[in-house]
């Protein structure tokens, strides 16, 4: 804390007489000293106050020690009104603003967070303090992000960045660089937590913040890296009617959506479209137009397992390990055969 005064417009009294040139004007200033954090210009808090007095005449200034207390009691009345230290109180009521909003703001994202928390999406961002998670840090190796990749029956599948940062700050600044869209941010390693699992994860505060995206940007800055050439002009069987499916499951205006996209789903995937076999698969598990049904779910899973794509692999043994009647050994079986690549990724 710094302190620096102002002061105050002067009057005029004639209640003393010089007593070097026997004036009888003598012109009162007051001086009010204040303490201020950042800003000379913006005053926390006024600390004291005095009184100056001076000769009109000969500037000459008498001794306040010998002038009588009722004068000074008078002066003090005159000179010092309580709308000049109003204003000596700017710097004070800012701060309480601030910290005012800060609390409020922090509020905001402590309610955001166990909403996402409870209800997670893909690409939602975790921000973890990594000291609860791992013990052999060192100092500086404090926080990580991370991100959901993949939710299956209620196992969201989680990858960290490799990047360890001393502050929170530096954690939110990375995503503000983009840095976030660079495929090598985040390791390969998945890791699964069932949704009570990430509940516990944020109650004891090792993911302190939850950021969902807004379609594909979280902050400005694009999620995903920038689209490979591809040979967007071939024809995929099913992809069609997966597209359809799509657009229909998020069509709630659209009277029996579930339904029409269910169909969708069901006619690409019989055609052989992977991706339209784990929609539908999704939607065997989810259980929300059609009766939940497992065997289902499980089986056009592992066809599009075959056809060598990775996120079905990886729904179909989290879907698999929860149900006892599932056999993983037949599945790697049957990927074998079919001469899928395909390795595992285990949790420690
Ligand atoms: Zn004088």
């Amino acid at each position: 804390m710094e302190y620096s005064q102002s002061t105050t417009q002067g009057t005029i009294t004639r209640s003393l007489t010089c007593s070097y040139c026997g004036s009888m004007y003598h012109e009162m200033k007051g001086i009010i000293k204040y303490a201020f954090v950042f800003l000379e210009s913006i005053p926390c808090f006024p600390v004291s106050r005095k009184i100056t007095i001076k000769c009109e005449q000969c500037h000459q200034r008498p001794d306040i020690t010998t002038l009588s207390q009722s004068f000074l009691r008078n002066a003090d009345d005159a000179i010092f009104s309580l709308a000049q230290f109003i204003p000596k109180f700017s710097g004070l009521i800012l701060l309480i603003l601030a910290i005012i909003y800060w609390q409020y703001e922090k509020h905001q994202i402590n309610l955001q967070s166990n909403y996402h928390i409870a209800q997670p999406k893909v690409n939602d961002f975790y921000h973890v303090d990594i000291r609860l998670l791992s013990k052999n840090l060192r100092p500086h190796q404090k926080y990580k992000l991370a991100k959901v990749i993949d939710l299956t029956d209620g196992i969201a599948t989680v990858v960290y960045g490799t990047i360890f940062y001393s502050t929170q700050r530096s954690v939110d600044a990375v995503i503000r660089s983009g840095q976030i869209s660079n495929r090598h941010y985040f390791g390969r390693k998945e890791h699964h937590y069932s949704f009570s699992e990430l509940r516990n994860l944020r109650s004891i505060e090792a993911i302190y913040k939850v950021e969902r995206p807004q379609g594909l940007f979280l902050h400005g800055n694009s999620l995903i890296p920038p689209p490979k050439m591809s040979n967007s002009k071939a024809y995929f069987p099913g992809a069609r009617e997966n597209s359809a499916g799509l657009a229909f499951l998020e069509a709630t205006y659209v009277i029996d959506h579930y339904k029409t996209a269910f169909q969708k789903f069901k006619k690409s995937a019989s055609m052989g479209y992977k991706y339209g076999q784990v929609n539908l698969a999704e939607m065997y598990l989810a259980g929300q137009y059609i009766k939940r049904d497992v065997n289902q779910a499980l089986y056009w899973l592992k066809e599009a397992s075959l056809q060598s794509y990775k996120p079905a692999i990886n729904k179909y043994l989290i879907v698999c390990q929860k149900n006892e009647s599932c056999q993983l050994t037949d599945f790697y079986q049957a990927l074998t055969n079919e001469g899928v690549n395909f390795h595992l990724n285990n949790d420690d």
